[in-house]
């Protein structure tokens, strides 16, 4: 595993029912910094996420993570544990509960969730909390119930929640998917932001969105990888272009 590698997906395999959704990937992250992972429709994105993060099992290979802990043994809610954290596409907000509830919730999760709603922050816990409402633009919501902010805010809500459990590497799913241009936007920039000092793995399909915002894209095609690079160097490659567009 290199030096500066938080995570290192090597040879990996998952198979649903002997059919193998991805097939001998290899993917390696940095500690910080943003990657898209693109593809075709059924490439394999998401079910390499969900090996990442124990939801489903490789059948083959292993997924290193920081100094050599194999996640492929390991169970979701101890992958969890270790500081990986995973957003799907719904959010999961409790939306009858105001913006700031959420937060607390998220702070104080292995508490207990009546008891933590009951008891009082402490004055750090309450700094840390008003600086994430400023971090995901939420700043001046924290009354508002969750369930009557946009779509957009409510997937930067999500977002907080998950930065609150202090995640080492965050995994998401389309997470500017059915936002205006403006919330696409502002998410691109909470992306950068939050992935100066963690890594942050995105699929995507809006190419806009990862043209603007992408430093390194991993591109995969019928479950391995196809390619990797900045957005210039997959947008000329002929094999991406061939997938895509069936040339
Ligand atoms: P992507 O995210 O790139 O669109 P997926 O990882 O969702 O691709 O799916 C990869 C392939 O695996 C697809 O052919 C899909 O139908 C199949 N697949 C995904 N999940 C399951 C499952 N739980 N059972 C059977 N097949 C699955």
């Amino acid at each position: 595993m290199s030096e500066k590698a938080i995570l290192q997906c090597e040879d990996v395999t998952v198979s649903f029912d002997g059919f193998k959704a991805v097939q001998g990937m290899n993917l390696s992250l940095e500690a910080s910094g943003l990657r898209f992972l693109i593809g075709p429709n059924g490439a394999g994105k998401t079910t390499l996420l969900d090996a990442i993060c124990g939801k489903v099992k490789p059948s083959g290979g292993s997924i290193l993570y920081r100094d050599g802990i194999d996640l492929a043994r390991r169970k979701e809610h101890q992958i969890a544990e270790l500081g990986i954290g995973r957003k799907f596409q719904a959010p999961s907000i409790f939306p009858t509960l105001t913006v700031e509830e959420n937060l607390e919730l998220a702070m104080k999760q292995k508490r207990g969730i009546l008891a933590t709603l009951r008891a009082k922050l402490a004055a750090a816990e309450r700094e840390r909390l008003a600086e994430h409402l400023e971090t995901v633009g939420l700043a001046g919501r924290q009354r508002a119930r969750a369930g009557s902010l946009s779509h957009g805010e409510k997937q930067w809500l999500e977002i907080g929640m998950l930065l609150l459990q202090e995640p080492s590497l965050l995994l998401l799913d389309e997470p500017a998917a059915g936002m205006t241009d403006r919330e696409t936007e502002k998410t691109g920039e909470l992306l950068q932001e939050i992935a100066k000092d963690r890594a942050v793995v995105v699929v995507e399909h809006d190419m806009e969105f990862v043209r603007n915002f992408a430093s390194l894209v991993t591109v995969m095609h019928e479950g391995r990888l196809l390619m990797e690079g900045t957005m210039d160097q997959v947008q000329a490659d002929d094999r991406v272009a061939e997938v895509y567009l069936g040339k």
